[in-house]
């Protein structure tokens, strides 16, 4: 349970970080809050021989409202998350979500650009940022760009990101209705047995004007779900169109056997939590 050797770096800015990237090519890893990559190490799963730790880059830490524009800084903390009072006016399922990561000695450490960057399907923070749908920046040797968080996710550990590039903040609007983040787990700490991220707003006569709604721990990458999110917009919210928006989900997962459970376990728990989630944010809309 010790890691390897690596030669540690401590940039003091973006720029800095992507040279030092780029300069010490693929044996190279930026580390965040630790609390993915170090088990990792221990594990000798991965054996960077430079660590790039982004903790001393003042500008990738604020949470910034402007309106309905909300732009969170990478090495924010999930604990920051959690006790951000413009970010809980402004989106509320972010401090839903975040509370149910792990514990708080892992929120005090554990950001949400690690979250998102890792591409463990079984982290939280990918799905929300797809219900919400967000945007991810990274900065790379060639300058900034912009990637969907609906098109970030290619596999387990596989993203759109560069090797090259680091993610440096999540931006998304101010999502104003109903919202919830239901997760199924063993334990309390433990990741997502099966989760669901949905949001809803309820126009004056009862009607659902917009629906969004993502799974974590489902399949090898978060999952947006467009159909269900579209059938519960056009049909409304009720017993009938839950049922159809989460057998439309259903067959978008792909769970598989595991510590968690059997797949058919995961199906049949990811179709209660989806219902529930559902069910609840409609009722706070
Ligand atoms: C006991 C335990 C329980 C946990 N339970 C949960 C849970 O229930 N839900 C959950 O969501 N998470 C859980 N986690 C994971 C935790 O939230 C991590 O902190 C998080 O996934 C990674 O964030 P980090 O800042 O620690 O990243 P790190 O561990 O430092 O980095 C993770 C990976 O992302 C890369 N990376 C980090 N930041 C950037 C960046 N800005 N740009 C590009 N690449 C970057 C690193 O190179 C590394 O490959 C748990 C962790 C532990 C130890």
């Amino acid at each position: 349970m010790i890691t390897g050797n690596f030669e540690y770096h401590q940039p003091g800015s973006v720029p800095e970080a992507v040279a030092l990237l780029s300069d010490l090519g693929d044996e190279a890893r930026v580390i965040a809050g630790g609390h993915s990559l170090i088990p990792t190490m221990k594990l000798r799963l991965a054996m960077p021989e430079h660590l790039i730790d982004l903790q001393g880059i003042s500008e990738l830490k604020n949470i910034a409202v402007s309106g309905s524009d909300v732009r969170i800084g990478a090495m924010t903390t999930q604990a920051e998350l959690i006790t951000s009072e413009q970010l809980l006016k402004a989106a509320p399922i972010i401090r839903e979500t975040a509370l149910q990561i792990a514990d708080p000695q892992v929120r005090y450490m554990g950001t949400i650009g690690g979250n998102v960057a890792n591409g463990d399907p079984g982290n939280d923070m990918p799905a929300l940022m797809q219900c919400l749908d967000a945007t991810f920046v990274l900065q790379g040797p060639d300058g900034e760009r912009l990637v969907q968080a609906r098109e970030f996710y290619e596999a387990a550990y596989f993203t759109a990101r560069d090797d090259l590039e680091i993610l440096t903040e999540v931006r998304f609007s101010a999502c104003a209705g109903g919202f919830s983040y239901g997760k199924q787990k063993r334990k309390i700490g433990d990741y997502a047995t099966a989760a669901a991220a949905v949001l809803l707003t309820k126009s004056a006569d009862g009607s659902c004007t917009h629906a969004s709604v993502a799974l974590t721990n489902l399949a090898d990458t978060p999952l947006y779900c467009a159909d269900a999110s579209a059938l519960l917009q056009s049909k409304g919210v009720n017993d009938a169109s839950i049922a159809e928006a989460v057998e439309s989900a259903m067959e978008q997962i792909e769970p598989v056997d595991d510590n968690r459970g059997p797949a058919e376990f995961k199906r049949h728990a990811a179709a209660i939590i989806l219902t529930r989630t559902i069910q609840e944010a409609w009722s706070r809309a």
